[in-house]
């Protein structure tokens, strides 16, 4: 990683609870919640229960499991929250140039309704 995981940041006081959210989602993985600033009717966060700071330290650092556990649970989520049908968009963003505030590994789900090009 290029910065060592810093247990004290927001997700990981949501992930043991210490700052409360609205959980729609939670396996032996990861956990979803809604994000506090949705900019869509669906609007949650799929974060690995592990500690990774970014997409990068999580695909170099952990093991095949866990990696193939949290790519279950991000479709999970979605199918459980029916947005196979219609679709949705998944984002994650990694780093500065990345746009990445929080870090902890987090994928973006939006859905109910349709998106932009959005490629900037
Ligand atoms: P990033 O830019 O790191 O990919 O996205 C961080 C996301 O976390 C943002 O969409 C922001 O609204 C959300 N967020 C920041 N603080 C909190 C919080 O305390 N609770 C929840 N539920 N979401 C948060």
């Amino acid at each position: 990683p290029t910065q060592p995981y810093d247990s004290d940041n927001i997700f990981a006081k949501i992930l043991r609870g210490e700052i409360p959210s609205t959980r729609v989602y939670e396996d032996e993985w990861a956990v979803a919640f809604e994000d506090i600033a949705p900019v869509a009717p669906i609007h949650v966060l799929v974060v690995p229960r592990g500690a990774y700071v970014s997409w990068d330290d999580f695909s170099q650092n952990a093991p095949a499991q866990e990696v193939a556990g949290y790519v279950k649970a991000i479709g999970n989520v979605a199918r459980q929250l029916g947005l196979v049908e219609d679709g949705y968009r998944l984002i994650n963003n990694i780093g500065p140039d990345g746009g990445q505030i929080v870090p902890h590994l987090h994928v973006h789900l939006l859905g109910g309704r349709t998106m932009g090009p959005m490629l900037t």
